[in-house]
């Protein structure tokens, strides 16, 4: 049985019962996916150079994102 739980921010959360035990559950909050190995086939559709922040940070920034 699979159910969402929400979170104090307000996010949600899909959570898997895995055992009942008198008035106890036990939940997975795993996400589905989670340990599956996943297969995506892209194209690339775009290169550009990296920003020097990017470079400094060593990550993409996106939407002009400073973090
Ligand atoms: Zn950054």
């Amino acid at each position: 049985m699979t159910f969402l739980a929400q979170g104090e921010g307000g996010t949600e959360q899909q959570v898997r019962v895995t055992a009942v035990s008198g008035d106890e559950i036990t939940v997975d909050a795993n996400h589905p996916m989670a340990g599956m190995t996943l297969h995506f086939e892209v194209d690339i559709v775009d290169v550009r150079e990296g920003t020097e922040q990017e470079i400094e940070h060593g990550h993409v920034h996106q939407h002009g994102a400073d973090h």
